[in-house]
């Protein structure tokens, strides 16, 4: 039987962001023509091999066929959502922007909010300067993270130059919901059944299922009702149990101490029973098998001894939170070190969807936001955003120029952190080789 998480594993899409989905991958599509002829007549039990091509699922062709889901298999495939609703008031406000404009209205005011929130920024946190005592603090700090640096010469260089440029970090969040839909099965045990009976099966996107939490990534599964009904389990063709793969079905196999003779001899050439065999009820030299407990064959795994299995079409609903950004760096501190830190947060936006920045100061910022929004609008077209949240963080940067003897160099301290990258620090070597 398939679960949530399996099935999440199973998907070769699953850890990518860009996800375009919608059609059966081709492996997906192989998989089943595998299982579908599988003529083997036996009359009471089926020997089951963990090894063997045995059917993994019931043949596709014995599932009802349920209206708005003739395509569905036993692999999970996503159904894009039906088109979006038009918007409450159309024609008023919400500008078109380039993406698509969702359906965060009053325009204008978010512009404007936008635009002040940016010049605050600009005058106020941008200007986070580092005195030259602070700049040294932080890389004696850094320094002594590193046991075998050097400390006399970040105590005793001469800082020349300090240079301050923050980096702007640019976020975009998208929130998004996919859903998917696959057989799936179950050992029937006498509950009720949610058949055709009960009336049409809801659509996909009709049900009822939301997040626990918006912006947390989170599955859940649930049957899509009206969609069950009860077969022969397939495994062990309705019986309930297979045969034991260990003995073939005997109840026992050889027994490996005497090879299968019912006797050992002793040193002395005394002839007596086997210790290993003597007590099996299957008789001499032969070892009840342990797997069966000497019965030869077991409770079907599948459906739990009932031959019976509840097929029924499973829902599969994931809410993703997908990350992009991007850096602007003026100074060279490598980004995947500026993206670990936090700076002052100078504009953030949430709603059902945002449009791009405008009117940041920095230019980059802007065109970034809108790339980002179309890559995302891009990307999540087979699956619902629900909502998005985009951020600019101001990270303070500061770099300083030393020199120290003969060597001239620079390091950055940056982030509210105050972390130091200080790639070309003159006493780096252990054995103090290039301490001279
Ligand atoms: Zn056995
Ligand atoms: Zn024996
Ligand atoms: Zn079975």
């Amino acid at each position: 039987m398939k679960d949530c998480n399996k099935s999440e594993e199973e998907d070769p899409f699953q850890p990518s962001a860009p996800i375009s989905t919608g059609t059966l991958p081709r492996w997906a599509r192989r998989h089943h023509h595998q299982h579908l002829p599988h003529h083997h007549h036996h009359t009471h039990t089926v020997e089951f091999d963990d090894n063997d091509a045995s059917p993994s699922a019931p043949p596709l062709n014995l599932m009802d066929q349920v209206f708005g889901y003739e395509s569905v298999s036993f692999d999970a495939v996503n159904v894009p959502p039906p088109e979006d609703p038009p918007p409450r008031s159309p024609g008023e406000s919400g500008s078109p922007g380039p993406s698509g404009a969702g359906p965060s209205g009053d325009g204008e005011d978010a512009a404007a909010r936008e635009a002040r929130e940016a010049r605050e920024a600009a005058r106020g946190r941008w200007g986070t300067t580092l005195s030259e005592q602070e700049a040294r603090t932080a890389l004696l700090a850094h320094v002594k993270r590193h046991c075998c640096y050097g400390a006399s010469a970040a105590r005793n260089m001469a800082i020349t130059a300090l240079d301050h440029a923050s980096a702007l970090q640019y976020s975009l969040e998208t929130f998004t919901e996919r859903r998917e839909t696959a057989w799936s099965f179950s050992p029937y045990l006498g509950e009720e059944v949610d058949g055709a009976d009960n009336g049409p099966a809801p659509l996909p996107w009709q049900l009822e299922v939301h997040p626990s939490q918006p912006f947390t990534s989170e599955v859940k599964c649930q049957p899509v009702p009206h969609t069950s009904s009860v077969k022969q389990c397939h495994r062990c063709k309705g019986s309930g149990s297979t045969l034991c793969v260990d003995c073939h079905g005997k109840g026992w196999v050889h027994c490996i101490s005497c090879h299968g003779n019912g006797y050992d001899t002793d040193a002395s050439g005394y002839k007596e029973r086997c210790f290993y065999c003597h007590s099996s009820i299957h008789g001499r030299g032969r070892q009840d098998c342990v797997k069966c407990s000497a019965k030869g064959k077991m409770t079907c795994p599948t459906c739990e001894g009932g031959g019976l299995l509840l097929c029924f079409i499973q829902l599969t609903v994931t809410w993703r939170v997908n990350v992009s950004e991007h850096i602007v760096d003026r100074m060279s501190v490598p980004e995947d070190l500026v993206r670990n830190v936090t700076g002052a947060i100078a504009f953030v936006e949430e709603g059902p969807r945002v449009l791009p920045i405008a009117h940041f100061p920095d230019e980059t910022i802007n065109m970034a936001s809108a790339q980002l929004l179309r890559d995302h609008e891009r990307d999540f077209s087979s699956q619902r955003i629900l909502a998005q949240r985009h951020q600019v963080q101001v990270i303070p940067v500061t770099g300083a120029t030393y020199k120290w003897k003969s060597s001239k160099g620079e390091f950055y301290v940056y982030g509210n952190e105050h972390k130091v990258y200080a790639p070309d620090y003159p006493q780096t070597c252990c054995c103090g080789c290039s301490i001279l």
